[in-house]
């Protein structure tokens, strides 16, 4: 000021209340206010020691890019161009130690200034402080990085969709199992790789997301290679900054499959290893079924020869004889065949079946072991309905509950040995087949577990023959258990659906 005197009072009263005014305004968006000289060294700095730290005595000294953490050569080669050429910057973010050995984060933005010549005198400019919010970016960065390594990871395929259903991420192990890129699979929607969904199913999965479920289905997915495996999904909806989103998590259950078919082959394996020891059991009645009609063909046809040999043969009596050889014959014959298709491994064609006329087969079968243990047998068989089904199945699950039952009994050194077959008719039609002995009964604590494979109480038992009863049972529409019965024993009962008119 070299002519104070020239200058009104008012005048300097103004400016020095519009610089107060100005710089009320930079303090309070601010941190820092800085000014450089043409050779961008720090010449002024207020409100903070943020750019200069700590050497505010070396301003008039400092090039006030050194010395700073970040961003790297590269960023700062770009922005010493900037100033060189004089230009304006805005929220160029640095980084400087501090003297805890931490980092301050600054975003500072600067104007050149020239004189009235147009000679470059420096740079004018605020910053500030973003150590806070950057910490919260990083440790986003960090926890997202962390969340997709996670993911990554994960051994279930994940796959994140839009309302549409369109593909917006997906992990590693989708990649891997599915054959593509992630790049690839972004933007394609799941029609792409998923064999049994459409966009009617996408829609009704969904219906049911919206009610805040997950959504549990099984589907097929084509690799690139053009092979298909099978997959359990579940899905989920969310919504993120006002959009809607389905996350989809898949499985791969080829190997769960696989050992569910292996356990099915097992089970066919044992039904037909039961079957084949149930032969063992019945092998007693079968000599007897089969050896009696050979004997009383013998006799006859014996005597039948004797009568031709005589002076006067009598005819009536040959033709008798005759006629007897013949339905022993075919007696003999039904036995056989019987035993064949007992024993026979494929599934017989489904059929019409005589429910009672199956049961009485295999009474006659079992007959001569019920003699043997000294067991009374009562058939009480009400008239029913033709059922369709697979008879020699239906037969091995009376005989399995006939032998069950009088093996039962035969523990028992108390008399009666009682054995009854029954049928009705239930209140819903279907026929009601009940078999009850007099044996020990069945206790309480173990009666749900009967059905469950391997579950045995015998030494020498296997434990599947009421597992493949129930199995049976169930694949002809109807429902198996077992109850106390009445005053002793265990009663075993199943329901037939009646054939549909
Ligand atoms: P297994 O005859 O090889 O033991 P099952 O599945 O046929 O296999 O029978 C399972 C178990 O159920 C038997 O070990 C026995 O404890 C019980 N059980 C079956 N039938 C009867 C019955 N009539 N009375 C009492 N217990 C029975």
């Amino acid at each position: 000021m070299q002519h104070p005197a020239q200058v009104p009072s008012e005048m300097v009263e103004a400016l020095r209340e519009s610089e107060e005014r100005f710089r009320t305004l930079v303090q309070f968006s601010f941190d820092v206010y800085w000014e450089t000289d043409a050779q961008h060294r720090f010449i002024r700095q207020e409100f903070a020691n943020t750019l200069t730290d700590p050497p505010v005595s070396e301003i008039g000294k400092t090039r006030w890019e050194v010395p700073y953490l970040e961003p790297d050569e590269e960023s700062w080669r770009k922005h010493r161009e900037t100033l060189d050429a004089h230009l304006p910057f805005r929220d160029f973010e640095l980084a400087r130690p501090t003297p805890e050995g931490g980092k301050r984060y600054v975003s500072v933005s600067g104007l050149p200034v020239f004189d009235k010549t147009g000679r470059f005198m420096g740079y004018r400019g605020v910053g500030r402080h973003i150590t806070n919010s950057k910490r919260a970016e990083e440790a986003l960065r960090e926890s997202e990085a962390r969340f997709r390594t996670f993911v990554d990871h994960a051994t279930d395929m994940f796959i994140l969709h839009n309302e549409d259903s369109e593909v917006l991420d997906v992990n590693r192990n989708a990649c891997e199992s599915l054959g593509y890129s992630r790049d690839e699979l972004i933007g394609t929607t799941p029609f792409f790789f998923d064999l049994e969904l459409n966009a009617a199913t996408w829609q009704r999965n969904r219906e049911q997301l919206k009610a805040g479920g997950i959504a549990t289905l099984e589907s097929r997915y084509r690799r690139r290679d053009g092979t298909v495996f099978p997959v359990e999904v579940r899905m989920r909806e969310f919504g993120q900054g006002g959009q809607r989103m389905i996350i989809s998590l898949s499985r791969d259950i080829t190997e769960r499959k696989r050992t569910a078919e292996a356990f099915r082959e097992m089970q066919a394996e044992l039904t037909h290893a039961n079957r084949a020891a149930a032969m063992g059991q019945v092998t007693a009645s079968i000599t007897h079924e089969v050896s009696q009609p050979i004997t009383a063909m013998l006799c006859n046809a014996e005597a039948a020869l004797s009568w031709l040999d005589s002076q006067t043969p009598h005819v009536g009596e040959l033709r008798r004889a005759l006629a007897s050889i013949v339905t022993d014959a075919n007696r003999a014959g039904e036995v056989l065949d019987w035993i064949r298709t007992l024993i026979k491994k494929a599934p017989a064609q489904k059929e019409s079946v005589d429910v009672n006329n199956a049961i009485l087969d295999v009474v006659t079968m079992a007959r001569s072991e019920l003699i043997r243990h000294g067991v009374s047998l009562q058939t009480d068989l009400a008239e029913v309905p033709l059922i369709e089904g697979y008879r020699v199945q239906l037969q091995q699950v009376v005989l399995n509950l006939i032998l069950n039952a009088v093996e039962a009994m035969s523990c028992l050194d108390e008399p009666p040995r009682e054995l009854r077959v029954s049928t009705t008719r239930n209140a819903s039609g279907a026929i009601l087949v009940a078999v009850r002995d007099s044996g020990p009964g069945l206790d309480p604590t173990i009666v749900n577990r009967l059905f469950d494979p391997f579950y045995t109480t015998k030494p020498e038992g296997i434990g599947m023959g009421l597992a493949i009863c129930n199995s049976i049972i169930e694949a002809h529409g109807g429902r198996l258990w077992a109850s106390a019965n009445e005053p002793r024993g265990a009663v075993f009962q199943f329901t037939l659906p009646a054939e549909r008119k």
